[in-house]
């Protein structure tokens, strides 16, 4: 059977990781809706826009095409036709995509767009909206963290391997800032839904914790 699975969570919490290994296991479509925030961030940076002018920014949005391929690492992320995958992952971009995604009519397109492409067969999609907003209908929904410390943690070895510096103290405070701006935003904020399942993957790994959706998935 084909089922949709959402997943979401604070940042740095693993979701991408675990959501993309339990999506090859299935045989599912992984969409990151965290790389779509990113990528018009990149844009509306490169354009010198300002970060608050809901209209501009989501008038861009719909000036723009943002494609999600599966590749043999992971995922590219194609704006406009130019391959953003390793641009949008920048210290810049982490510290303003919190307020592009602050805007509703910005997010409305977004999620138009997430809901065709999770359209056909089973699909796993993470973000900050998508049990609540995205795939309410969605058969599991998965509302994962972990201790702050921890996610730094992981952000900065994910850091390390992408080539960016950055240090733990550091990255524990944009997390922190992050997670508040995500949380306490109007449009769709970050929040559990009420059917989900909660995960803490503090103490798991990432092949513990992409078994543990797999095998609800089968259920
Ligand atoms: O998942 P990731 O950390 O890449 O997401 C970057 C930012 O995009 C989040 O901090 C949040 O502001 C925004 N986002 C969102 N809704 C989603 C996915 C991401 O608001 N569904």
């Amino acid at each position: 059977k084909n089922i949709q699975i959402a997943i979401d969570g604070p940042a740095a919490a693993g979701k991408s990781t675990i959501a993309k290994l339990a999506a090859e296991d299935l045989g599912y479509t992984y969409i990151d809706t965290g790389a779509m925030y990113r990528a018009i961030t990149y844009k509306v940076l490169k354009r010198h826009i300002d970060l608050e002018n809901e209209e501009a920014l989501t008038q861009l949005l719909f000036e723009t095409t943002i494609e999600l391929k599966p590749s043999s690492d992971g995922q590219l992320v194609i704006l406009d036709d130019e391959d953003v995958s390793d641009e949008i992952r920048s210290n810049i971009v982490t510290s303003s995509v919190s307020i592009v995604a602050s805007h509703a009519g910005l997010r409305e397109e977004m999620v138009n767009r997430q809901l065709i492409m999770a359209k056909s067969g089973g699909v796993v999609m993470d973000g900050r909206d998508i049990g609540t907003h995205v795939l309410v209908d969605a058969e599991l929904k998965v509302f994962m963290s972990a201790s702050v410390d921890e996610r730094a943690k992981r952000r900065q070895l994910d850091n390390e391997r992408r080539g960016i510096d950055s240090h733990v103290d550091q990255l524990k405070k944009e997390i922190v800032e992050r997670d508040k701006m995500d949380t306490e935003r109007h449009a769709s904020p970050l929040v559990q839904a009420k059917d989900a399942i909660y995960l803490d993957t503090t103490n798991l790994t990432i092949q513990e914790a992409a078994k543990y959706i797999i095998q609800l998935a089968k259920e």
